[in-house]
């Protein structure tokens, strides 16, 4: 897929400052426990024992997970009905706040179109009032054309290696960090730190960043 040309022309990029491109679920947004929240709200439970989303869905007592579609409906809802149930993941919106006095920030998030009104919203009441790129597929080409606008350094911050990979692809020079926010989910994500390096607080991870884009 193509990254939404119109989000990323809207972003307005200081050209000397560093850049910081960020995600949200799982790195601002405590994406699991939130959809914990809902799906519990409709009588089922998330049962967080691998890596995954809508195949982690269960009636109360069964073995069997929710079949896929149901569980894609429920997740598509998450994003235009969930926002209540989300709570920001500790120290994100402090650390952010004090990166970007001396950065740009760009938010880069995979919602669904479907979910732009809510997830502006809760981005705005968390204290992530920053440009919101929505994008679908692999993140590389839009962090890529994001980071050409600056002669500062960048940073790109997600949960998912895939995106770490895509984005070490299209822009190596792009320094790549892993943060995952669910303490049940750390054990379980795939993980490059040699190739991304991986810090799941974000008192520690402003600091990493702060010495990639300052020093
Ligand atoms: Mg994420």
């Amino acid at each position: 897929m193509e990254p939404r040309f119109s989000d990323l022309q809207a972003c307005i990029i200081d050209p000397e400052a560093p850049l910081v491109i960020v995600d949200v679920d799982e790195v601002l947004a405590q994406f699991m426990r939130g959809f914990g929240t809902f799906v519990g709200r409709f009588g089922y439970e998330l049962r967080v024992d691998r890596f995954a989303l809508f195949q982690n869905i269960y009636r109360p007592g069964e073995t069997e997970h929710l079949d896929l579609i149901a569980g894609k409906v429920l997740f598509d809802d998450f994003f235009r009905d969930g926002a209540d149930d989300l709570l920001p993941a500790e120290g994100a919106a402090h650390a952010l706040a004090d990166l970007a006095s001396r950065a740009g920030v760009v938010i880069l998030t995979n919602a669904p179109e479907h979910g732009r009104l809510a997830r502006g919203q809760w981005l705005k009441t968390h204290g992530f009032d920053y440009p919101l790129v929505i994008n679908s597929g692999p993140k590389g080409p839009s962090a890529a054309q994001l980071a050409s606008r600056t002669a500062g350094r960048s940073v790109f911050i997600d949960d998912l290696l895939p995106q770490l990979e895509s984005v070490a692809a299209s822009a190596p020079d792009i320094t790549r960090f892993q943060m995952i926010s669910d303490e049940r989910l750390r054990p379980l994500a795939p993980t490059a730190p040699e190739r991304h390096v991986r810090i799941d607080d974000w008192a520690e991870l402003r600091t990493a960043i702060e010495a990639q884009l300052f020093a």
